[in-house]
């Protein structure tokens, strides 16, 4: 048996006819960027994400630059990320010449530790960035609190959660300043290439984002501030539009395929619940935990299980025997921020962000897209149990 990581051309088979034609009208239209399909697929998503504005833009990364210009961030100024994400949630933040400021994460969510950030509150302190990691919310109250009481911006990393609710039913992205989103092929929502989106009900954050996406112009050719180019194509829009439909079953999917991975990894004795934090006897496998589930009934995307990744000790010998199982995993992310080469000059150690690095270690990501089947999830396990048992 085969399971890759992930395989985009079963979902591209099931919708082939109605994103075959959005493709053609585009080239029939001879309308690239921006335009009457962008604007279509802005107001898609302002209903489906219940927020005032959003914005097509050229791609998560660009997303969460354009959300910091238009934040005004600029050199010097100190913006807190979690040190345990995706390269781009710090890199952006360099990118203007501020300083990105790291914390630790929780070690069960593995999203931004909320009791990390006050001690790093500094004058220069702008912005707070919370990534909701592999599709499920960051604690957005107390960050949110922490943000009211210093006066910083919120920008919600939700590159890897469109379609994530919060504990109260909102969609993560419309619950801070400004939300970011990736619509990058192997994301849970993906386009035919590059693509993102930003989202505000602020109407003096909206001006600014509108205007920076295209150079800052306003009208054409007059800049009042510099911007980039940010701008969407229409292909990628006219393939949103078709598939955001049904993007909530998905998340159904990969919610049912994580429920199931959860059984047989107890079932056959690798852990004893979601949500451990420290590897024992009983306890081998570390198994993701959606931790806002119990809370509330009307809240059923609660996490849309972008990634499901599981700690384990022999992380990178797993990886290898898996893959000659023919079964696809990937390592997210093997080295937090502030053990890159390129933020040397931030000045942290090894040791400075102890869960962090724990995680880094030992986290692997297993096949979870929806189009699985069970017998495939059930493949995985058995392999899983068959390394731990000295193969
Ligand atoms: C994918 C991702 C991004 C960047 O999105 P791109 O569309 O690839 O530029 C940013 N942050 C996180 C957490 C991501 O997973």
């Amino acid at each position: 048996m085969q399971v890759p990581l992930l395989d985009l051309k079963q979902q591209y088979q099931t919708l082939k006819k109605e994103l075959d034609e959005a493709v053609i009208k585009v080239a029939e239209s001879q309308y690239f960027i921006l335009g009457p399909e962008v604007e279509s697929m802005e107001k898609d998503f302002c209903s489906y994400l219940d927020v005032k504005h959003s914005l097509g833009v050229s791609s998560g990364t660009d997303a969460l630059l354009l959300a910091l210009m238009a934040a005004g961030i600029k050199q010097d100024d100190e913006v807190i990320v979690p040190t345990y994400s995706f390269f781009a949630t710090a890199g952006v933040v360099s990118r203007l010449n501020a300083k990105p400021v790291l914390t630790d994460i929780d070690p069960v969510t593995m999203n931004i530790d909320p009791d990390d950030i006050e001690k790093r509150i500094t004058e220069r302190t702008k912005a707070i960035i919370p990534v909701h990691l592999y599709g499920q919310s960051a604690d957005m109250e107390k960050i949110i609190s922490i943000a009211r009481k210093y006066n910083l911006i919120v920008i919600e990393d939700a590159a890897q959660a469109i379609g994530t609710q919060y504990k109260d039913g909102r969609m993560v992205g419309t619950i801070g300043d400004i939300g970011c989103f990736s619509f990058f092929p192997s994301k849970n929502l993906g386009c035919f290439g590059d693509g993102g989106l930003v989202t505000t009900n602020d109407e003096k954050l909206w001006d600014n984002l509108y205007i920076m996406r295209v150079h800052g112009a306003k009208p054409k050719y007059f800049h009042k501030v510099i911007g980039g180019n940010f701008r969407l194509d229409a292909l990628q829009a006219a393939v949103l539009k078709v598939k955001l439909p049904h993007l909530d079953g998905w998340s159904d999917k990969r919610r049912k395929n994580a429920e199931l991975y959860t059984k047989l990894f107890i079932e056959h004795g690798l852990a004893e619940e979601e949500g451990k934090t420290g590897f024992d006897e009983k306890n081998p496998v570390l198994l993701p935990k959606a931790v806002y589930k119990a809370n509330s009934e009307k809240v059923k995307n609660y996490h849309i299980y972008n990634q499901y990744i599981i700690r384990i000790r022999r992380r990178d010998e797993l990886k290898d025997f898996l893959a000659s199982m023919k079964i696809g995993t990937e390592i997210y992310y093997p080295v937090p921020f502030h053990q890159q080469e390129c933020f040397a000059d931030l000045g942290y150690k090894t040791g400075d962000f102890p869960v962090s690095e724990q995680v880094a270690a030992s986290s692997l990501a297993l096949p979870i897209y929806p189009e699985l089947t069970n017998a495939q999830i059930e493949y995985v396990v058995q392999s899983i149990g068959k390394f731990m048992k000295g193969n």
